[in-house]
């Protein structure tokens, strides 16, 4: 699936201006997922999410809750940078949607955090805000999985509101008791349910063919993934 989305053409302009699709990065078996906004411009270099002062934020307060980056996965709703920094279009959101539901079947989070307005909204499919939604935990099913959404300030927000920062501060430490409740129960599999498009399967030619691509050598690809 990384080596299908790194080289995807479904946005043109996101494709054109990109350096790097952010795939989203950490512990592919993590009970805990983040789902932010956008890569900016530090992410579009790296090719990670959240390695700029947002990240630095959301690493502490990860680590104030004592949970360590790496044990989590973090992705965005988009997996370019909008040229400029602009918002996700309508059409980029819903280019981009399989993948993140298609990354939610793979690591089977029992909980998800959605950063700030963006994901909050796409992912309950629902215009209400996150000054609203945030700290309130609702069980959400994402194609086939039901999970535990529990919406949260973004942490690009909070950097410059002190009061907002004390706020995420707040939710993030009802986070270990959410996580602690476990997987919430599985809705059956019915036939009914939309299918996603099977990833797939790697053949020896589209596997040379992304190993050429941008993100180059399998250890850079190891580095942008944050699988270990
Ligand atoms: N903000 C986001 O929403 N995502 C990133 O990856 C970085 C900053």
């Amino acid at each position: 699936m990384f080596a299908e989305a790194r080289s995807c053409q479904r946005c043109p302009e996101l494709a054109a201006t990109r350096k790097k699709v952010v795939f989203g990065a950490g512990n592919a078996n993590a009970d805990l997922m983040f789902i932010g906004e956008a890569p900016g411009a530090s992410e579009d270099e790296q090719g990670v999410p959240f390695v700029g002062r947002a990240g630095k934020l959301l690493e502490t307060l990860l680590n104030e809750i004592d949970i360590e980056r790496k044990d989590v996965f973090v992705a965005n709703t988009l997996k370019c940078r909008p040229p400029g920094n602009r918002d996700p279009l309508p059409i980029e959101l819903d280019n981009c949607q399989e993948y993140l539901l298609r990354q939610v079947e793979l690591i089977q989070p029992t909980v998800i955090c959605t950063l700030g307005n963006f994901s909050t909204k796409l992912l309950r499919g629902d215009p209400t805000g996150i000054t609203k939604l945030h700290g309130q935990p609702e069980i959400l099913v994402l194609g086939t999985r039901a999970v535990r959404l529990y919406p949260i300030y973004h942490p690009a927000a909070a950097l410059y509101t002190p009061r907002m920062l004390q706020t995420l501060r707040e939710d993030f430490a009802r986070l270990p008791e959410l996580l602690a409740f476990g997987a919430p129960e599985q809705p059956p599999p019915t036939p009914e349910l939309p299918e996603l498009e099977p990833a797939p399967e790697p053949h020896a030619s589209a596997q040379a063919a992304a190993a050429e691509s941008s993100a180059g050598t399998s250890a850079e690809t190891a580095d942008q993934l944050g699988l270990f």
